[in-house]
C-alpha cells in the first residue's frame, strides 16, 4: 500500500469502460496471457532465446523488516507477497536473458547499511539510490493495496505523470496484470507524489497487486500460485514493453 495525498484515475472512468470490453478482455486473458504476446518462459517457445538480453531492469519488493506494508486480512503481509512475487518475477526476467537488481531480495529494511538508515524517508532513498546507481532501464515497484471498503478488489498502476516517458511502462504493465490476472481495473493513476517514481532517473511504475482489505485477495496472494502468476504478468507486460520498443 502507498499512502496518497490524491488520487487521480488517469483513465478518468474505469466504471464506464462497456462491460463486454471487460469481459473481452477477461476472455483473452484466459487464452492468451499476453495479450498479443506470444507466451514465453521456461519450456514454452520464444522468437528468441534471450528477448531481454542486455535489458537491466530493478525490481522493488515495497516494505521490509519492520515495515509490513499493510497487513490486511490475508494469513500474510504485503511485504512477504511482494517479495515473493518480486523474486519469481526476477527467475522468469533472468530466463529471458535481464539483468534484474533487486532493492531487497530478503525480509530486511533496504535502508540497513546505507546512509539513509534510520532517516524518515531513508526505505525510499536507498530504493532510488539503487535504481539510479544501476544503469537499469526500468523501475519496478511492487505494492499490495487497502481499502477500507473490502470488496474492492483489482489492479492499480500509478506512474509521475510529468514523466512522460514512464507512460508506456505503465500502460504495458498494467495491460498485462489486467489480462493475465483476469483482475479488476481499478485505474492508471498519477503517482507523481511518490517519491520512487518521482525520484528514479528511469523509466519506473509502482503496481498495486490485490487488496488485502479483501478476503477473497488476502488469501490468493498468499499462495504461490497466484504469486506466480502476478510475477508471470509483470515479466509479460516488460516483455510487450521492451519488444514495442519503447525501451
Ligand atoms: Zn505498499
Amino acid at each position: 500500500m502507498v499512502k496518497p495525498r490524491f488520487q487521480r484515475n488517469l483513465l478518468r472512468a474505469p466504471a464506464a469502460v462497456p462491460l463486454t470490453i471487460l469481459l473481452l478482455l477477461g476472455a483473452l486473458g484466459t487464452s492468451n496471457p499476453g495479450g498479443g504476446v506470444p507466451p514465453a518462459g521456461p519450456g514454452a517457445p520464444s522468437p528468441s532465446p534471450a528477448p531481454l538480453a542486455g535489458k537491466v531492469i530493478v525490481l522493488d519488493p515495497g516494505h521490509g523488516g519492520p515495515n509490513p506494508g499493510s497487513i490486511g486480512v490475508g494469513p500474510t503481509p504485503e511485504k512477504d507477497n511482494v517479495l515473493a512475487i518480486g523474486l519469481y518475477a526476477k527467475e522468469l526476467l533472468e530466463a529471458a536473458g535481464a539483468k534484474v537488481v533487486m532493492t531487497r531480495s530478503a525480509d530486511v529494511d533496504p535502508s540497513v547499511g546505507t546512509p539513509w538508515e534510520g532517516q524518515p524517508t531513508g526505505q525510499l532513498d536507498a530504493r532510488v539510490a539503487t535504481a539510479n546507481n544501476s544503469g537499469a532501464d526500468v523501475f519496478v515497484s511492487i505494492h499490495n493495496n487497502y481499502n477500507n471498503d473490502p470488496s474492492y478488489t483489482g489492479i492499480q498502476v500509478y506512474y509521475d505523470v510529468n514523466r512522460p516517458e514512464s507512460a508506456p511502462l505503465a500502460q504495458a504493465l498494467h495491460q498485462a496484470l489486467l489480462t493475465t490476472l483476469g483482475a479488476a481495473d481499478r485505474g492508471l493513476m498519477d503517482g507523481s507524489w511518490l517519491k520512487v517514481l518521482r525520484e528514479t532517473r528511469m523509466p519506473a511504475v509502482l503496481l498495486e497487486i490485490g487488496f488485502l482489505s479483501n478476503p477473497d485477495e488476502a488469501y490468493r496472494l498468499s499462495t504461490p500460485a497466484f504469486r506466480r502468476q502476478a510475477a508471470q504478468a509483470i515479466y509479460q507486460g516488460l516483455l510487450s514493453y521492451f519488444r514495442a520498443g519503447s525501451g
